[in-house]
């Protein structure tokens, strides 16, 4: 264990993480970065984001996150490519443990994302690649005129529904209820499109490949007792809502019903003092790379005030 206390870790790498770190770094404490092994977040899946201020001709999220991180170390940020494995909160300074070593913190601010959710079939890994994804603007231009499924039943399954009738024939919405958890001005726009197609009450039991090992059908199962059906279809989007990153948490902070983090009303202060949490690892409401953004920026002037405070 190393004796040096940093002022502040940040955990994650996405657009929260980072400008966390721009904000420290210009505040004079240079924070310790931990970006995960693959770092970047959920904008290195994103093939174009056109909504980030500052762009007007978009920009790849790839790109995007090399932006932030530069910017990031230009101020001092150290950024460290290995994954937090676990944190002890019970006291300060904190212990933050990545492979045999372990970090010592008088601040934390977590930034870990969310991951999107799968179905939890066995075969389910073997298609990656092969048919199945969870996005459709980095996959969907794969599937040009072919016949497709989009899983799911909320804001992003009709999102994604609707972006991938710009490639696909037709397009297939499996929802196991008969009603969208999605806005009606997105269900309006889905169920105006002459390309898509509801498959209601229905979840996907298996993925079927053909001979050349690709996704060819999927078996539907019935959720009010009817019998299965096949759907054939050379693609799957799953978009089933996602899952915040907080497993290596262990249970020290406080999480939603969905497993968010919970941060005190209008600031990103957690319930344990100099801890802070800021973008999809605790907003399920928005999750846009700027509010995620914006949600760090707001954590790391919190975090500046109250290392003053404590005369760190
Ligand atoms: P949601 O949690 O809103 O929806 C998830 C959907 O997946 C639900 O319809 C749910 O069914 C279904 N589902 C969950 N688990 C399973 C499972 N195991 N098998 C089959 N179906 C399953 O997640 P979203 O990602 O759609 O949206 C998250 C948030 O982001 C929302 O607040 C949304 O409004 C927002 N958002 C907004 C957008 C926009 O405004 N443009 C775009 C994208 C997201 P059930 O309904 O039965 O629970």
């Amino acid at each position: 264990m190393s004796e040096q206390i940093h002022k502040s870790i940040i955990i994650g790498s996405g657009p929260a993480g980072f400008t966390a770190a721009i904000y420290l770094g210009r505040a004079n404490i240079p924070p310790l970065v931990f970006e995960g092994d693959q770092p970047g977040g959920q904008l290195t899946i994103t093939t174009e984001v056109e909504n980030y201020p500052g762009f007007p001709e978009g920009i790849t999220g790839p790109e995007l996150t090399e932006h932030f991180r530069n910017q990031a170390k230009r101020f001092g940020a150290e950024v460290v490519t290995r994954s937090v494995k676990g944190v002890d909160l019970s006291e300060r300074p904190f212990k933050v443990f990545v492979g045999d070593d372990t970090y010592l913190a008088h601040s934390i601010i977590l930034a870990t994302g969310s991951s999107a959710r799968w179905l939890g079939l066995p075969e389910e890994e073997s298609f990656h690649g092969k048919g199945l994804s969870a996005c459709a603007t980095c996959d969907g231009f794969f599937f040009r005129d072919q016949e497709i499924a989009v899983v799911g039943g909320g804001d992003t399954a009709l999102e994604e529904a609707i972006y991938l009738t710009n490639f696909a024939r037709k397009v297939t919405l499996i929802h196991r209820r008969d009603e969208l958890r999605g806005s009606r001005i997105m269900a309006d726009r889905a169920e105006a499109n002459p390309k898509i197609e509801f498959a209601w009450n229905k979840t996907v039991k298996q993925l079927v490949a053909g001979e050349n090992g690709l996704l060819e059908k999927l078996i539907l199962g019935d959720t009010r007792g009817g019998d299965d059906s096949e759907l054939a279809v050379t693609g799957c989007f799953i978009a089933i809502g996602h899952i915040p990153n907080t497993q290596f948490l262990d249970g020290q902070l406080a999480v939603d019903a969905n497993g968010y983090l919970i941060t005190k009303p209008d600031v990103m202060a957690t319930e344990i003092d100099g801890v802070w949490a800021s973008g999809d690892v605790q907003d399920h409401v928005y999750r846009q790379a700027i509010t995620a953004a914006g949600t760090g920026c707001m954590a790391a002037i919190e975090c500046e005030r109250w290392l003053g405070e404590q005369g760190v």
